[in-house]
């Protein structure tokens, strides 16, 4: 069993509910818990800002499956809930990137781990660092908190209460 780290970002529709059937859908797959979920954030969308905000949020899970096994079931995911890709960083139902598998580093036509633009982004370092403080990225060595004191976190905020529960109704997490 490995240790993985999900982005989940959603900015059409029914954000909560995206978030929600996903983390249910990323619960039930094959040999896999979720170990840790992170607060839902309300961020400002980046590249093109003329969307709505998003929601992210990032989910600790223990799984046996491969890495780009886990990748092909969180695309699944993301087609299931409706996910159309049109413009590139432009809105979506759901996107579920996978950000660190265990501390290996993958590069492959269909998979980059871990994910290339996750030291830049705040709305990923956020969420993931509220669960796995000591995120290290394997390539450097350097904390994940190093890349974040960088960057700029105003856009990043936690969403409201009603938001995080019905994101994480009915949603079991596992003791260690
Ligand atoms: P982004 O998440 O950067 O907005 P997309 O979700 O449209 O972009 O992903 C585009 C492609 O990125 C996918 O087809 C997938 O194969 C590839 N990809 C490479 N590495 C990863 C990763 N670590 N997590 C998710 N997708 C990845
Ligand atoms: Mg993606």
């Amino acid at each position: 069993m490995s240790r993985a780290w999900i982005g989940l970002g959603s900015n059409l529709g029914r954000r909560e509910m995206y978030l929600h059937t996903a983390l249910q859908k990323i619960a039930e797959l094959q040999d896999t818990h979720i170990m840790a979920l992170s607060s839902v954030y309300v961020t400002e969308p980046q590249g093109l800002t003329e969307q709505p905000h998003f929601y992210n949020m990032v989910v600790e899970v223990e799984t046996g499956l491969t890495p780009h096994g886990l990748l092909d079931r969180l695309s699944d995911i993301e087609c299931a809930l409706g996910r159309v890709r049109t413009v590139r960083y432009g809105p979506r139902t759901i996107d579920l990137d996978l950000l660190l598998y265990g501390d290996e580093v993958l590069s492959d036509e269909r998979l980059i781990v871990p994910h290339p633009r996750m030291g830049e982004r705040a709305f990923v370092l956020v969420p993931l660092l509220e669960i796995y403080p000591g995120a290290l990225d394997p390539r450097t060595g350097r904390a994940f908190a190093e890349h974040l004191h960088a960057l700029h976190t105003q856009g990043v905020e936690r969403a409201e209460n009603g938001v995080q529960a019905a994101v994480k109704q009915h949603i079991s997490v596992r003791q260690n």
